[in-house]
Protein backbone atom coordinates (compact mmCIF):
# COMPACT_ATOMS: atom_id res chain seq x y z
CA UNK A 1 0.00 0.00 0.00
CA UNK A 2 1.07 3.45 -0.06
CA UNK A 3 2.45 5.30 2.84
CA UNK A 4 0.24 5.80 5.04
CA UNK A 5 -2.94 3.72 3.91
CA UNK A 6 -2.16 0.37 5.57
CA UNK A 7 -2.83 1.92 9.36
CA UNK A 8 -5.93 2.96 8.36
CA UNK A 9 -9.52 2.02 9.96
CA UNK A 10 -12.08 2.00 7.07
CA UNK A 11 -15.37 4.36 7.50
CA UNK A 12 -17.69 1.97 9.47
CA UNK A 13 -21.16 2.39 8.31
CA UNK A 14 -24.37 1.54 10.18
CA UNK A 15 -25.48 -1.96 9.85
CA UNK A 16 -28.16 -2.58 6.72
CA UNK A 17 -31.65 -3.38 8.56
CA UNK A 18 -32.28 -6.33 6.90
CA UNK A 19 -29.27 -7.88 8.10
CA UNK A 20 -30.14 -6.76 11.76
CA UNK A 21 -33.51 -8.22 11.27
CA UNK A 22 -32.32 -11.32 10.25
CA UNK A 23 -29.18 -11.70 12.66
CA UNK A 24 -31.80 -10.54 15.48
CA UNK A 25 -34.83 -11.91 14.24
CA UNK A 26 -36.51 -8.79 15.16
CA UNK A 27 -38.67 -7.12 12.82
CA UNK A 28 -40.03 -3.34 13.36
CA UNK A 29 -36.16 -1.80 13.20
CA UNK A 30 -36.06 1.44 14.37
CA UNK A 31 -32.67 3.17 12.28
CA UNK A 32 -30.64 6.24 14.63
CA UNK A 33 -27.64 5.40 13.23
CA UNK A 34 -26.50 7.69 10.86
CA UNK A 35 -27.61 11.24 11.28
CA UNK A 36 -30.49 11.28 8.74
CA UNK A 37 -33.34 13.13 8.63
CA UNK A 38 -36.57 10.56 10.17
CA UNK A 39 -39.07 12.47 8.29
CA UNK A 40 -37.25 12.07 5.00
CA UNK A 41 -36.88 13.96 1.89
CA UNK A 42 -39.29 16.22 0.39
CA UNK A 43 -42.28 14.67 -1.46
CA UNK A 44 -41.14 17.40 -4.31
CA UNK A 45 -37.49 16.39 -4.51
CA UNK A 46 -38.43 12.36 -4.98
CA UNK A 47 -40.95 13.55 -7.42
CA UNK A 48 -37.77 15.49 -9.37
CA UNK A 49 -35.41 12.66 -8.84
CA UNK A 50 -38.03 9.74 -10.51
CA UNK A 51 -38.27 12.56 -13.09
CA UNK A 52 -34.68 13.02 -13.66
CA UNK A 53 -34.33 8.90 -13.81
CA UNK A 54 -36.18 8.40 -16.97
CA UNK A 55 -32.85 10.55 -18.80
CA UNK A 56 -30.78 7.85 -17.25
CA UNK A 57 -29.48 6.86 -20.90
CA UNK A 58 -27.43 10.80 -20.61
CA UNK A 59 -24.95 12.01 -18.43
CA UNK A 60 -25.60 14.55 -15.81
CA UNK A 61 -24.67 18.10 -16.11
CA UNK A 62 -20.99 17.69 -15.25
CA UNK A 63 -21.66 21.38 -14.49
CA UNK A 64 -24.42 21.54 -12.08
CA UNK A 65 -25.52 24.26 -13.88
CA UNK A 66 -29.38 24.46 -12.62
CA UNK A 67 -27.67 23.95 -8.85
CA UNK A 68 -25.42 26.30 -9.21
CA UNK A 69 -27.40 29.29 -9.80
CA UNK A 70 -30.25 28.59 -7.52
CA UNK A 71 -28.03 28.30 -4.34
CA UNK A 72 -25.32 31.06 -6.21
CA UNK A 73 -28.23 33.03 -5.47
CA UNK A 74 -29.37 31.70 -2.04
CA UNK A 75 -26.18 31.93 -0.42
CA UNK A 76 -25.27 35.60 -2.71
CA UNK A 77 -22.28 34.18 -4.15
CA UNK A 78 -21.02 33.79 -7.69
CA UNK A 79 -21.62 31.05 -9.30
CA UNK A 80 -18.03 30.03 -9.63
CA UNK A 81 -17.63 30.12 -5.51
CA UNK A 82 -19.58 26.82 -5.41
CA UNK A 83 -18.09 23.49 -6.07
CA UNK A 84 -20.30 20.26 -5.85
CA UNK A 85 -19.66 16.89 -4.30
CA UNK A 86 -20.88 13.03 -4.37
CA UNK A 87 -22.00 14.17 -0.69
CA UNK A 88 -19.78 16.66 1.04
CA UNK A 89 -17.44 13.39 2.14
CA UNK A 90 -16.47 14.05 -1.35
CA UNK A 91 -15.62 17.87 -1.42
CA UNK A 92 -13.91 17.34 1.38
CA UNK A 93 -11.61 14.63 -0.35
CA UNK A 94 -11.49 17.18 -2.91
CA UNK A 95 -9.34 19.45 -0.37
CA UNK A 96 -7.40 17.23 0.50
CA UNK A 97 -6.75 16.12 -3.19
CA UNK A 98 -6.08 19.27 -4.29
CA UNK A 99 -4.06 20.87 -1.58
CA UNK A 100 -2.20 17.67 0.52
CA UNK A 101 0.57 16.03 -0.91
CA UNK A 102 3.47 14.05 0.81
CA UNK A 103 5.14 16.25 2.80
CA UNK A 104 2.09 18.15 3.68
CA UNK A 105 -0.21 18.36 6.55
CA UNK A 106 -3.95 18.68 7.73
CA UNK A 107 -4.96 19.80 11.55
CA UNK A 108 -7.92 18.26 13.17
CA UNK A 109 -9.22 17.82 16.43
CA UNK A 110 -9.72 14.76 18.69
CA UNK A 111 -12.91 12.55 18.20
CA UNK A 112 -13.74 14.94 15.02
CA UNK A 113 -15.22 13.65 11.91
CA UNK A 114 -14.07 10.28 10.44
CA UNK A 115 -13.51 11.50 7.21
CA UNK A 116 -10.73 13.96 7.90
CA UNK A 117 -7.97 10.99 8.53
CA UNK A 118 -9.17 9.61 5.59
CA UNK A 119 -9.05 12.38 2.81
CA UNK A 120 -5.43 13.23 4.95
CA UNK A 121 -3.52 9.93 4.79
CA UNK A 122 -4.88 9.25 1.06
CA UNK A 123 -3.52 12.44 -0.58
CA UNK A 124 -0.25 10.72 0.96
CA UNK A 125 -0.22 13.89 4.02
CA UNK A 126 -0.01 13.50 7.68
CA UNK A 127 -2.46 14.32 10.16
CA UNK A 128 -1.51 16.45 13.36
CA UNK A 129 -4.62 15.69 15.68
CA UNK A 130 -4.87 18.58 18.20
CA UNK A 131 -6.52 17.72 21.86
CA UNK A 132 -10.39 17.97 22.05
CA UNK A 133 -11.41 19.91 25.24
CA UNK A 134 -11.12 18.29 28.69
CA UNK A 135 -14.91 16.51 30.05
CA UNK A 136 -15.65 19.80 32.32
CA UNK A 137 -16.42 22.20 29.24
CA UNK A 138 -18.78 23.92 28.27
CA UNK A 139 -18.46 21.55 25.27
CA UNK A 140 -16.89 18.40 26.15
CA UNK A 141 -14.79 16.99 23.89
CA UNK A 142 -15.21 19.46 21.28
CA UNK A 143 -12.51 20.96 19.27
CA UNK A 144 -10.64 23.60 20.80
CA UNK A 145 -9.64 26.47 18.30
CA UNK A 146 -6.98 28.14 19.94
CA UNK A 147 -4.87 24.86 19.92
CA UNK A 148 -5.71 24.44 16.71
CA UNK A 149 -5.07 27.61 15.57
CA UNK A 150 -1.21 26.70 17.14
CA UNK A 151 -0.73 23.92 15.24
CA UNK A 152 -1.75 25.78 12.23
CA UNK A 153 1.66 27.53 12.50
CA UNK A 154 3.31 24.26 12.30
CA UNK A 155 5.99 23.77 9.11
CA UNK A 156 3.96 21.62 6.25
CA UNK A 157 0.35 22.50 7.53
CA UNK A 158 -1.68 23.13 4.47
CA UNK A 159 -5.10 22.50 5.37
CA UNK A 160 -7.45 22.52 8.63
CA UNK A 161 -10.45 20.57 9.39
CA UNK A 162 -13.20 22.22 11.75
CA UNK A 163 -16.48 20.54 12.27
CA UNK A 164 -19.32 22.59 12.87
CA UNK A 165 -21.16 21.58 14.39
CA UNK A 166 -18.90 18.30 14.90
CA UNK A 167 -19.94 14.55 14.30
CA UNK A 168 -20.30 12.10 16.51
CA UNK A 169 -19.56 14.62 20.06
CA UNK A 170 -22.71 16.82 18.57
CA UNK A 171 -20.40 20.11 19.92
CA UNK A 172 -19.88 23.09 18.33
CA UNK A 173 -17.72 26.35 18.24
CA UNK A 174 -18.97 29.77 18.69
CA UNK A 175 -18.65 32.71 16.34
CA UNK A 176 -15.96 34.63 18.14
CA UNK A 177 -14.06 31.81 18.63
CA UNK A 178 -14.47 31.12 14.65
CA UNK A 179 -13.62 34.78 13.80
CA UNK A 180 -10.43 34.78 16.02
CA UNK A 181 -9.23 31.09 14.47
CA UNK A 182 -9.60 32.81 11.04
CA UNK A 183 -7.71 35.92 11.61
CA UNK A 184 -4.89 33.68 13.55
CA UNK A 185 -4.52 31.15 10.98
CA UNK A 186 -1.58 31.39 8.34
CA UNK A 187 -3.47 32.71 4.72
CA UNK A 188 -1.70 29.87 2.94
CA UNK A 189 -3.16 27.44 4.87
CA UNK A 190 -7.17 26.35 3.79
CA UNK A 191 -9.93 26.32 6.45
CA UNK A 192 -12.48 23.48 6.00
CA UNK A 193 -15.53 24.21 8.13
CA UNK A 194 -17.48 21.69 7.75
CA UNK A 195 -21.32 22.62 8.18
CA UNK A 196 -23.11 19.48 7.51
CA UNK A 197 -25.62 19.91 10.40
CA UNK A 198 -25.79 24.09 9.97
CA UNK A 199 -29.54 23.83 9.37
CA UNK A 200 -29.74 22.56 12.72
CA UNK A 201 -27.41 24.38 14.14
CA UNK A 202 -28.63 27.85 13.37
CA UNK A 203 -31.01 28.28 16.53
CA UNK A 204 -28.33 27.21 18.73
CA UNK A 205 -26.67 30.12 21.19
CA UNK A 206 -23.42 31.40 19.94
CA UNK A 207 -23.30 29.30 16.32
CA UNK A 208 -22.96 31.40 13.68
CA UNK A 209 -22.72 30.14 9.92
CA UNK A 210 -19.68 30.64 8.35
CA UNK A 211 -20.49 32.68 5.06
CA UNK A 212 -19.88 35.83 6.71
CA UNK A 213 -16.12 35.59 7.09
CA UNK A 214 -15.75 34.46 2.88
CA UNK A 215 -15.60 37.62 1.77
CA UNK A 216 -12.50 38.24 4.19
CA UNK A 217 -10.88 34.91 4.47
CA UNK A 218 -9.80 33.71 1.00
CA UNK A 219 -8.65 30.27 2.24
CA UNK A 220 -12.07 29.47 3.83
CA UNK A 221 -14.24 26.75 2.31
CA UNK A 222 -17.83 25.96 3.49
CA UNK A 223 -18.63 22.87 3.01
CA UNK A 224 -22.33 21.84 3.16
CA UNK A 225 -24.52 18.54 2.60
CA UNK A 226 -28.40 17.41 1.06
CA UNK A 227 -27.71 14.22 3.57
CA UNK A 228 -29.24 15.60 6.78
CA UNK A 229 -32.02 18.31 6.98
CA UNK A 230 -32.57 17.67 3.14
CA UNK A 231 -33.37 14.26 3.70
CA UNK A 232 -31.51 13.00 0.76
CA UNK A 233 -28.66 10.75 2.17
CA UNK A 234 -29.03 7.83 -0.44
CA UNK A 235 -28.06 10.48 -3.95
CA UNK A 236 -25.08 11.58 -2.72
CA UNK A 237 -24.87 15.57 -2.89
CA UNK A 238 -23.05 17.86 -1.10
CA UNK A 239 -21.49 21.47 -1.79
CA UNK A 240 -18.62 23.84 -1.31
CA UNK A 241 -18.42 27.19 -1.18
CA UNK A 242 -14.98 28.89 -1.76
CA UNK A 243 -12.85 31.54 -3.03
CA UNK A 244 -13.49 31.10 -6.76
CA UNK A 245 -9.39 30.81 -7.29
CA UNK A 246 -9.68 27.97 -4.34
CA UNK A 247 -13.04 26.30 -6.28
CA UNK A 248 -10.91 26.52 -9.24
CA UNK A 249 -8.20 24.28 -7.86
CA UNK A 250 -10.90 21.90 -6.97
CA UNK A 251 -12.28 21.46 -9.88
CA UNK A 252 -9.34 20.63 -11.64
CA UNK A 253 -8.58 17.21 -9.35
CA UNK A 254 -12.75 16.21 -9.96
CA UNK A 255 -13.90 13.36 -11.23
CA UNK A 256 -15.99 14.26 -14.23
CA UNK A 257 -20.11 13.97 -13.29
CA UNK A 258 -19.38 13.51 -9.78
CA UNK A 259 -22.84 14.15 -9.14
CA UNK A 260 -25.67 11.98 -10.65
CA UNK A 261 -28.50 13.72 -12.20
CA UNK A 262 -31.01 12.16 -9.93
CA UNK A 263 -29.14 13.68 -7.51
CA UNK A 264 -29.11 17.29 -8.81
CA UNK A 265 -32.82 17.26 -9.61
CA UNK A 266 -33.78 16.45 -6.35
CA UNK A 267 -31.22 19.04 -4.28
CA UNK A 268 -32.72 21.92 -6.47
CA UNK A 269 -36.69 20.43 -5.38
CA UNK A 270 -35.37 20.06 -1.89
CA UNK A 271 -34.32 23.39 -1.79
CA UNK A 272 -37.73 24.76 -3.64
CA UNK A 273 -39.91 23.07 -0.31
CA UNK A 274 -39.19 25.38 2.28
CA UNK A 275 -41.86 24.29 4.70
CA UNK A 276 -40.15 20.55 4.69
CA UNK A 277 -37.18 21.87 6.10
CA UNK A 278 -39.09 23.94 8.63
CA UNK A 279 -40.47 20.76 9.56
CA UNK A 280 -37.57 18.66 10.14
CA UNK A 281 -35.68 21.52 11.49
CA UNK A 282 -38.48 22.20 14.11
CA UNK A 283 -39.16 18.59 15.05
CA UNK A 284 -35.53 17.73 15.32
CA UNK A 285 -34.88 20.51 18.02
CA UNK A 286 -38.43 19.50 20.00
CA UNK A 287 -36.79 15.81 19.81
CA UNK A 288 -33.51 16.56 20.64
CA UNK A 289 -34.31 18.50 23.88
CA UNK A 290 -37.08 15.82 24.74
CA UNK A 291 -34.14 12.71 23.83
CA UNK A 292 -31.61 14.68 26.00
CA UNK A 293 -34.16 14.84 29.03
CA UNK A 294 -35.16 11.43 28.52
CA UNK A 295 -31.82 9.94 28.45
CA UNK A 296 -30.59 12.02 31.40
CA UNK A 297 -33.56 11.03 33.69
CA UNK A 298 -32.07 7.75 32.69
CA UNK A 299 -29.04 8.58 34.28
CA UNK A 300 -26.90 9.32 31.71
CA UNK A 301 -24.25 11.97 30.59
CA UNK A 302 -24.93 13.72 27.63
CA UNK A 303 -23.09 16.30 25.45
CA UNK A 304 -24.77 19.56 24.33
CA UNK A 305 -25.49 18.54 20.85
CA UNK A 306 -26.72 21.59 18.01
CA UNK A 307 -27.17 18.04 15.00
CA UNK A 308 -29.64 15.82 14.65
CA UNK A 309 -27.58 13.05 17.30
CA UNK A 310 -26.64 13.09 20.67
CA UNK A 311 -24.02 11.55 22.04
CA UNK A 312 -24.32 9.69 25.28
CA UNK A 313 -22.51 7.67 28.19
CA UNK A 314 -23.90 4.62 28.78
CA UNK A 315 -20.34 2.75 30.16
CA UNK A 316 -20.46 -0.48 28.44
CA UNK A 317 -21.35 0.77 25.25
CA UNK A 318 -20.68 -2.65 23.55
CA UNK A 319 -22.77 -4.17 26.02
CA UNK A 320 -25.62 -1.84 25.93
CA UNK A 321 -25.16 -1.19 21.99
CA UNK A 322 -25.94 -5.20 21.57
CA UNK A 323 -28.72 -5.15 23.86
CA UNK A 324 -30.33 -1.67 21.89
CA UNK A 325 -29.97 -4.06 19.10
CA UNK A 326 -31.66 -7.04 20.10
CA UNK A 327 -34.17 -5.02 20.98
CA UNK A 328 -34.22 -3.87 17.38
CA UNK A 329 -32.97 -0.43 17.79
CA UNK A 330 -29.73 0.53 15.80
CA UNK A 331 -27.85 3.35 17.15
CA UNK A 332 -23.60 4.03 16.69
CA UNK A 333 -21.04 3.24 19.20
CA UNK A 334 -18.41 5.62 19.09
CA UNK A 335 -15.38 3.29 19.95
CA UNK A 336 -13.49 4.22 16.55
CA UNK A 337 -13.79 8.10 17.74
CA UNK A 338 -11.76 7.42 20.93
CA UNK A 339 -15.12 7.77 23.16
CA UNK A 340 -15.35 4.05 23.86
CA UNK A 341 -17.77 4.73 27.27
CA UNK A 342 -20.39 6.31 24.40
CA UNK A 343 -23.28 5.79 21.97
CA UNK A 344 -24.02 8.54 19.38
CA UNK A 345 -28.23 8.39 19.13
CA UNK A 346 -29.53 9.73 15.78
CA UNK A 347 -32.90 11.60 16.91
CA UNK A 348 -35.42 10.30 15.36
CA UNK A 349 -39.47 10.49 14.81
CA UNK A 350 -41.41 10.82 18.58
CA UNK A 351 -42.19 7.37 18.46
CA UNK A 352 -38.95 5.95 17.35
CA UNK A 353 -37.30 8.67 20.34
CA UNK A 354 -39.63 6.71 22.60
CA UNK A 355 -38.22 3.03 21.48
CA UNK A 356 -35.21 3.92 22.17
CA UNK A 357 -35.49 5.51 25.62
CA UNK A 358 -37.47 2.42 26.61
CA UNK A 359 -34.67 -0.19 25.10
CA UNK A 360 -32.29 2.27 27.07
CA UNK A 361 -34.64 1.78 30.35
CA UNK A 362 -34.83 -1.94 30.09
CA UNK A 363 -30.97 -1.95 29.92
CA UNK A 364 -30.26 0.01 33.10
CA UNK A 365 -32.66 -2.04 34.82
CA UNK A 366 -30.67 -5.36 33.50
CA UNK A 367 -27.92 -3.49 35.42
CA UNK A 368 -26.46 -2.27 32.34
N1 LIG B 1 -19.31 16.09 7.71
C1 LIG B 1 -19.81 15.61 8.85
C2 LIG B 1 -19.41 16.25 10.14
C3 LIG B 1 -20.67 14.50 8.82
O1 LIG B 1 -21.14 13.98 9.96
C4 LIG B 1 -21.02 13.92 7.59
C5 LIG B 1 -21.96 12.74 7.49
N2 LIG B 1 -21.72 11.68 8.28
C6 LIG B 1 -20.45 14.47 6.44
C7 LIG B 1 -19.61 15.56 6.54
C8 LIG B 1 -20.65 13.88 5.08
O2 LIG B 1 -21.94 13.81 4.67
P1 LIG B 1 -22.31 13.58 3.15
O3 LIG B 1 -21.12 13.03 2.44
O4 LIG B 1 -23.43 12.59 3.20
O5 LIG B 1 -22.71 14.92 2.63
Amino acid sequence: AAPGIAGLTPYQPGKPEGELAREYGVSDIVKLASNENPLGPSPRALAAAQEAVAGAHRYPDGGAWALRQHLAAVHDVAPECLIFGNGSNDVLDLVARAFLAPGRSAVFAEHAFAVYPIATRSAGAEAVVVPANPADHPQPFGHDLAAMAEAARRPGVAVMFVANPNNPTGTWVDGDAVAALLAAVPREVIVVLDEAYVEYALDVPGYVDGRRWLERHPNLVLTRSFSKAYGLAGLRVGYGIAHPAVADLMNRVRHPFNVNAAAQAAALAALEDEAHIARSVAENAAERGRLTTGLESLGLRVLPSAGNFVCARVGDAAAVNEALLRAGVIVRPVAGYGLPEWLRITVGRPGENDRLLAALADCRRGGL
